[in-house]
């Protein structure tokens, strides 16, 4: 694993996904270390002196890919304090300071996965999906929940990649029911499963079973509360607790 390293980073793109959720592209200064798919980053939007402490900071999920290493994606939502100053001091072209790499949230890529996101927790998972391959071997449920479908974030790669990856299966948890949604995804040739309401694994899938071979580990992604309950849900249906791995947000 690659020691962290303090890099600055000039902010590139900030897409507004509507809700206070944020997706924003930066480019760093000099080459990101060596990170590997789930690891997170620690942001400051104070200045920061390479002499000095490290000032407050929040950690993120890195969203893009460990081969992209002039770049780095993040998506964040306004919850407190913190995420309320990068909403109103984060613009195109300002200067950030980010340290990388952090934490051991790493996919097993050879046991099948389910992964399940809440929201922004979904950023662990994206350089994963992407990097799907059609024949890879273990099979992938993604189950993504999110507040509206507006919210559904890197939705045109995990379709892409859906349509690509035989071995691949989405389901969309989204809060309010949107019919024209629906269509629209009934639509596709592979379409994705779409369901209203909050992640529910009583929606998915019998008593005693889970969304996904017993064989497969599980991936829990996304606010603490979230993670708990369906945590305690997959033990009652019977998943080892040893292959249950969350990256718990605080
Ligand atoms: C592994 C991991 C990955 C995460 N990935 C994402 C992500 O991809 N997207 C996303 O939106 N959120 C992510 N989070 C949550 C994010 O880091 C923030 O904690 C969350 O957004 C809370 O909002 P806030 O910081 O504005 O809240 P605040 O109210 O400002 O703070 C929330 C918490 O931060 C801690 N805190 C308080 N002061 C300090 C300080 N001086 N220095 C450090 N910590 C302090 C305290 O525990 C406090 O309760 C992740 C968290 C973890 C642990």
């Amino acid at each position: 694993m690659s020691q962290p390293r303090k890099i600055r980073c000039t902010v590139e793109a900030i897409t507004d996904h509507g809700e206070r959720v944020y997706t924003v592209d930066l480019a760093p200064r000099t080459a990101v270390p060596a990170f590997r798919a789930g690891q997170f980053l620690h942001l400051t939007v104070d200045p920061y002196d390479p002499a000095g402490f490290w000032p407050e900071s929040r950690v993120f999920s890195i969203a893009s890919s460990p081969h992209e290493r002039r770049q780095l994606r993040i998506c964040y939502s306004v919850k407190g304090r913190y995420t309320t100053l990068m909403e109103r001091t984060l613009q195109v072209g300002g200067e950030v300071w980010v340290k990388l790499p952090y934490g051991d949230f790493i996919i097993d890529e050879q046991r099948d996965a389910v992964l399940i996101a809440g929201g922004t927790g979904i950023s662990a998972f994206t350089a994963l999906l992407e990097a799907l391959a059609p024949q890879g071997s273990p099979a992938v449920t993604l189950v993504y929940g999110v507040r509206t479908p507006g919210l559904l974030l890197f939705r045109e790669m995990m379709l892409r990649q859906l349509a690509a990856v035989p071995k691949l299966k989405l389901v969309f948890f989204t809060e309010t029911a949107d019919a024209a949604f629906a269509q629209q995804m009934s639509a596709l040739p592979r379409a994705p499963r779409c369901l209203t309401g909050r992640i529910d694994l009583a929606a998915l899938c019998p008593p005693g079973s889970a969304p996904g071979p017993a064989t497969s580990v599980f991936y829990l992604s996304g606010p603490p509360v979230m993670l708990k309950a369906l945590a305690t849900d997959l033990q009652t249906r019977g998943i080892a607790r040893e292959n249950i791995r969350t990256d718990a947000w605080e």
